[in-house]
Parts: structure tokens; sequence; C-alpha cells
């Protein structure tokens, strides 16, 4: 299994599984590359980031679904998210979601780049990372097209599984006004789908500086004139419930 660090957030009784792939993206503000930790973990992870030497890749993982409900044990699980360098590509998140739903019944996320979709029967719910819906800036950020992105993005839709949108905005690259385009693609869809909007922060090596609240704040005022549902997460908005307990990795 490609599970190299499981962290339990108390406020939540969440399990949050980050797995470690050879990404089928290339986003040059990957995150992972730059701390394979949950930001969580620290009150200062932006700080941490400053001057960090690219993540090397975890030298340990959990074996399988059974060892990772054993390092549980003893914690109430009602959700388990699974993030990272892209889960869809570890072989073994069908078993692992299936094991979870079976001992817990947990409320199964899973967060995807939306390019591979594996067997997604034991997930509840399917947050898909779009970037951009302009094929030109999504290759200029991730290094190849959309097409499958927003392929699978239909395709999961119409499936009826549960699901939900998020975005960067890159102050110089995706803009506002891609953000809208982004929200027009989802409400062709569904407009009931919630969109969040994360505000980039720099990551060390790339040319953007971070988007400030009220960027943020813009575009989603923007999106919503498509959308019901428009949410945003910027660097500076507090820390929401208990720090998270280090369970692995
Ligand atoms: S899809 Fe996610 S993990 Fe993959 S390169 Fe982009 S940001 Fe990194």
């Amino acid at each position: 299994m490609k599970v190299y660090h499981l962290i339990y957030e108390p406020s939540y009784r969440s399990a949050v599984f980050h797995h470690w792939t050879e990404c089928n993206l290339g986003c040059k503000g990957c995150f992972c590359k730059a701390e394979k930790l949950d930001f969580g973990l620290f009150p200062d992870a932006l700080e941490r980031l400053k001057d960090r030497p690219p993540e090397t890749a975890p030298e340990r993982f959990i074996e399988s679904a059974e060892e990772a409900l054993g390092i549980l044990s003893g914690y109430p699980v009602e959700r388990a998210v699974f993030i990272g360098t892209e889960p869809t590509l570890d072989p073994d998140l069908p078993a692992l979601a299936k094991a979870l739903h079976r001992k817990y019944g947990s409320y199964n996320i899973l967060l995807t780049n939306g390019v591979k979709q594996c067997d997604l029967s034991d997930m509840d719910e399917i947050i898909f990372s779009l970037k951009a819906v302009t094929d030109d800036i999504y290759k200029a950020y991730t290094g190849r097209s959309n097409e499958k992105t927003l392929e699978n993005f239909k395709k999961v839709h119409a499936s009826g599984k549960k699901l939900q949108a998020e975005c960067l905005l890159i102050p110089g690259l995706i803009e506002a006004d891609e953000v809208e385009k982004i929200a027009v693609f989802i409400a062709k869809a569904d407009k009931d789908i919630t969109l969040r909007i994360d505000g980039y922060f720099p990551i060390p090596g790339c040319p953007w500086r971070g988007a400030s609240t009220e960027e943020v704040a813009e575009a989603a005022k923007r999106a919503l004139k498509h959308l019901s549902k428009v949410n945003y997460l910027t660097a500076d908005l507090p820390r929401q419930g208990e720090t998270p307990v280090r369970l692995f990795g």
C-alpha cells in the first residue's frame, strides 16, 4: 500500500490517509513536493515552507488495510479522507476504503486530480481538483491536457456519486476569470455542486505571489453567479478544530 502518513483529527473523528505515488500530473505548485507531512500538524506550516529543500520520497509505508485498521485501533472513525500525491494510483486504495466501510461505516472522501478513475464503490464523496478548464492554462500548470479530468468529472457526476470540486487561485496564472469558467463548467453538470477555491500560497521555486483574501473572495463572488455553493480557504484564515494526532509517518 502507498500510504506513508496517517493522522487522526479528533474534532471531526477523521482519519486522513496520505498516499505517495508517481503522480500523473506535474503541477508546478505541488505542495506535497515541498512538505509531505500534514499541514494541520504545524501551527507555522507556511513558515516551514520557506527555503525548504524539495521533499524526498518516504521510506516507510503502511503495508495493508489490516495494518491501517490496527494503527487506528481505539480511535472512533466517522470519516476517512484519502489525499496525497494522487491516491487513485495506489492499487490498494479500493481495499482500504472497503475495510474502513466494513469496520466503521465511515464516510469515505477521495481527493483526486481526476485523471484516472479507480473503483469508487466504497467512496461516498469525490472531490475533484479541477485546476483550470482552459486547456492552455491547465497545461501550463500541470504539464498535460485537462481532457481526461473534465471527462471523468462528467462521468462520476452521471454515476450519481456525491461530488465536489476545488480549484486554486494563482495570481498571474489561474485568475478570477478562469475560476468563473470553472464554475460555468461545473454548473453545466449541476449548479448545486460545491466549489471550494483555495488561495495559492508561495511554494519554494515557484514564480507566483500568494493570493490575497480579497482576491479569493472576489473569485468566489464571480463563481457564485453560476453555482449555489462556493466557499474559499486562504492561508490567513484561522485553523479550525483541534490539532491532529500523528499516527504514522
Ligand atoms: S495532482 Fe496533486 S499531487 Fe499531483 S502534481 Fe498536482 S498537486 Fe501534486
